[in-house]
């Protein structure tokens, strides 16, 4: 759909930090992150959100896992929320399935610890999380 902004950034029209990618899926920072490394999984194909068409969160759940799993490897993070918003009334903004991936620390845990967008070097975190080793 060339009107929604995450089909346009999977068709690499507009710029986005990839971390992941498979068949069915594509991951990339967040550009407002809530969390350093906060990362988006998306289906390729365009679905509104997890309700409209069940089947498609269940397609990219490997990709959240391996997603999920890289950021506790990268970022020595000990736990992800896990999370997607469906309608608006949930607070989705982007109408393209997104799950928010959110590595988290013993240091500041659960939900309601998580208070904001951060300012946060993206350029930075996206080599420490891409990087061979
Ligand atoms: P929602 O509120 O729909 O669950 O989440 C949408 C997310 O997309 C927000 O966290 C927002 O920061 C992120 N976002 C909005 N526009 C862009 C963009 O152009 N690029 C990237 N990487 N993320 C975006
Ligand atoms: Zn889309």
């Amino acid at each position: 759909m060339s009107d929604c902004l995450f089909c346009r950034i999977i068709e690499g029209e507009i710029p986005s930090k990839f971390v992941y990618e498979d068949e069915t899926a594509v991951a990339f920072l967040d550009i407002n992150p809530w969390q350093q490394g906060h990362t988006l999984v998306v289906p390729r194909r365009h679905v509104a959100d997890a309700l409209e068409d069940p089947t498609a969160l269940a397609e990219i759940t490997p990709a959240i896992g391996a997603v999920g799993n890289l950021l506790k490897k990268k970022l020595g993070a000990s736990a992800c929320n896990i999370l997607s918003n469906a309608g608006a009334d949930s607070g989705q903004e982007v109408f393209h399935l997104h799950v928010h991936v959110l590595p988290r620390y013993a240091d500041n845990p659960g939900i309601s610890n998580m208070r904001g967008p951060i300012s946060d070097d993206l350029d930075q975190v996206h080599s420490r999380i891409t990087a061979k080793r």
